[in-house]
Parts: structure tokens; sequence; C-alpha cells
């Protein structure tokens, strides 16, 4: 649902960070009902570039069909091998994915911040294959130091990843089968 203009409503202004479009639907469902939601779509982890926009379509897709509002930053890979130098071989939920869940939270912290957003959240802990504890706390500390409040969640649970497979499955959304970064594909 879209939420502009603003005085429209009285649900605070919710950043969501995503990662792609079939771990969203859940997620973007729970939070409306508490916030104004806006999508945010910061992931230069994805390789190669031709996955990164065909994931960034889906997204603006799903996000057409359900009338949310999305905003695309700038696709940075370069910036993102830089900050993982010498994490090259870390396992799958190893120090790399913590770096990684940072310079993104960093990014979507920030911009909301400078948008008048009160808070901001990320659907990475749908995930099995992600830690919310690590999620969680990367994003309070990053909430401190940006001024918005960080929604703190493990949205797997619950059923929380089955829902999400089954919404994803009814808007026809294709689930990748790797996380994202090149290191993860191998
Ligand atoms: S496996 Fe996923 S979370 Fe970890 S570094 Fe790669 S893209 Fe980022």
């Amino acid at each position: 649902m879209m939420c502009e203009p603003t005085t429209s409503h009285n649900k605070p202004k919710l950043l969501l960070h995503v990662c792609c479009a079939p771990c969203s639907p859940h997620v973007v469902d729970l939070l409306q009902k508490e916030y104004c939601v806006k999508a945010y779509f910061y992931d230069p982890n994805i390789h190669p570039e031709e996955e990164y926009y065909f994931r960034l379509e889906e997204m603006k897709r799903f996000c057409r069909e359900i009338q949310l509002d999305i905003i695309a930053a700038n696709y940075d890979p370069d910036r993102w091998f830089e900050i993982m130098a010498g994490h090259e071989s870390d396992p799958e939920k190893g120090e790399r994915c913590g770096l990684c869940f940072r310079m993104r939270l960093e990014k979507a912290a920030q911009f909301a911040e400078d948008n008048g957003f009160s808070s901001f959240a990320t659907v990475l802990s749908v995930s099995p294959h992600k830690d919310a504890g690590v999620i969680n706390e990367i994003g309070k500390e990053l909430g401190e130091k940006y001024h918005v409040d960080f929604h703190e969640a493990d949205f797997k649970k619950k059923n929380g990843f089955k829902i999400s497979v089954e919404k994803s499955k009814e808007f026809g959304l294709k689930r990748q089968d790797y996380c994202g970064c090149v290191y993860s594909r191998r």
C-alpha cells in the first residue's frame, strides 16, 4: 500500500531494506500492520551484474503489484569487494556475512535519517541461512549512530520462512539458489 501523502495516515514511516523479491512479501505484510513502509534496494553484493538487474526488476514488479513504493540505490560492487577483501574464503554465516549486512544496513540507516524515516528494518532475517542475532546487533548499533529506530526481528520464526515461500509462489517470484555474492555462488 502506498503511504503518500504522509498526512493521510498516522503510521510511522519505516524504510525496509530488501534483498530480493521472494524474501519480501511476508515481511512487508507484517510490517505494514504497524508502519507506512517503503522498500529500499541496496545490494551491491549481488553477482554477476545480470543477476543484480534481474533481482532488482523482480523486486520492482512485485512492488508494482502491491503498490509499494521502492527506492533503488546505486549498484557499487567495487566498494563491496573492497570491504570484503581478506574474507573471500569465509564460510556462509561467517565474518564476511556480518560485513555484508553492515554495509547494506548502514546505507539504509543513512538514507532513513536523511529522508525523515523514524525506523528502518531489513528482510534478511527471513532466510534460514541468516543469523537474526547478528543482523539485530548490527541494526541496533547503526540505528543509534543514525538516530533511527531499528525494528528488531527474526522473520523466519513462527513459520515465517514457509509463509514467505508460499507467498512468493503466489506472486510467481523466482527464488534463486544462492545468497547473492560470487562466493556464495561457488
Ligand atoms: S553469503 Fe550472502 S550475506 Fe554472506 S557475504 Fe555473500 S551475499 Fe553477503
